[in-house]
């Protein structure tokens, strides 16, 4: 049988010694189901693909995920050793991973990624990610927290990069998002974009707008409001 993780070489951007992490082989990676959001669920937890994104430099504990920029100040290096590798024991996360370590991992990439700097892009992922490893767990208070700094941080994204960058999945996101923070008035702005601008070519993201704004539809009726108050919400959305 064929061994679902093996080890690739990374070179530490910190203290630049280099060492192995663990990733999960292509035909391992296909996922027994995702939720609307992207989440996906695996059939081996312990080779779940989502817990070996980051690469932890067992030496120094700084922390990346691959679309972290190369450089590295030296006085963002200087805060590190300060914060982090001072008070850092070597630690090995190279093998396989339980849901905790890849928690800790995950916690470790998103300090390094405020620490650098990295594009709210980079770190909208990483909180998303771990809104993602909270509800695994069924932590439904952390998951809202965490998918509330991701929100926060995909709108910035949104506006950093500006309006005229189609990002159809951006915006996508974004609805989900705050449809599953029960922010409906603003879930629907954000599908209604999808569908209704011209200029947004990519289909599936039209098709899935359309499935999770009758998805805002449910969830309202769910949570007891009139019909008026859903047709007000759905007319403020989408004039306002
Ligand atoms: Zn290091």
């Amino acid at each position: 049988m064929v061994e679902p993780l093996y080890l690739k070489e990374v070179v530490c951007q910190h203290c630049e010694m280099s060492y192995k992490t663990s990733r999960v082989r292509p035909s391992f990676k296909k996922p027994v189901r995702r939720d609307a959001d992207f989440c996906a669920y695996y059939k081996d937890e312990g080779v779940n693909p989502e817990y070996y994104v980051v690469r932890v430099c067992p030496y120094c504990g700084f922390a990346t995920t691959e679309s972290f920029s190369e450089s590295m100040t030296d006085a963002q290096k200087l805060q590190f050793q300060e914060k982090i590798a001072n008070f850092w024991q070597i630690t090995e996360y190279g093998g396989r991973r339980t849901w905790e370590e890849a928690m800790k991992c995950y916690k470790l990439a998103l300090l390094c990624a405020q620490l650098k700097q990295e594009s709210p892009r980079i770190v909208s992922g990483i909180l998303h990610h771990i809104a993602w490893l909270y509800r695994y767990k069924g932590d439904h208070e952390q998951e809202s927290k965490f998918l509330e700094f991701a929100l926060e941080s995909y709108i910035q994204v949104y506006e950093q990069e500006g309006t005229d960058m189609n990002d159809a999945r951006l915006m996508y996101l974004i609805g989900e998002l705050s449809r599953r923070l029960k922010r409906y008035n603003e879930a629907i702005r954000w599908f209604s974009r999808v569908v209704n601008d011209r200029k947004i070519m990519d289909a599936s993201m039209i098709q899935a707008s359309r499935e999770q704004w009758q998805m805002v539809r449910e969830d309202m009726r769910r949570d007891k409001l009139s019909p008026e108050e859903i047709e007000a919400i759905h007319n403020e959305a989408e004039h306002g």
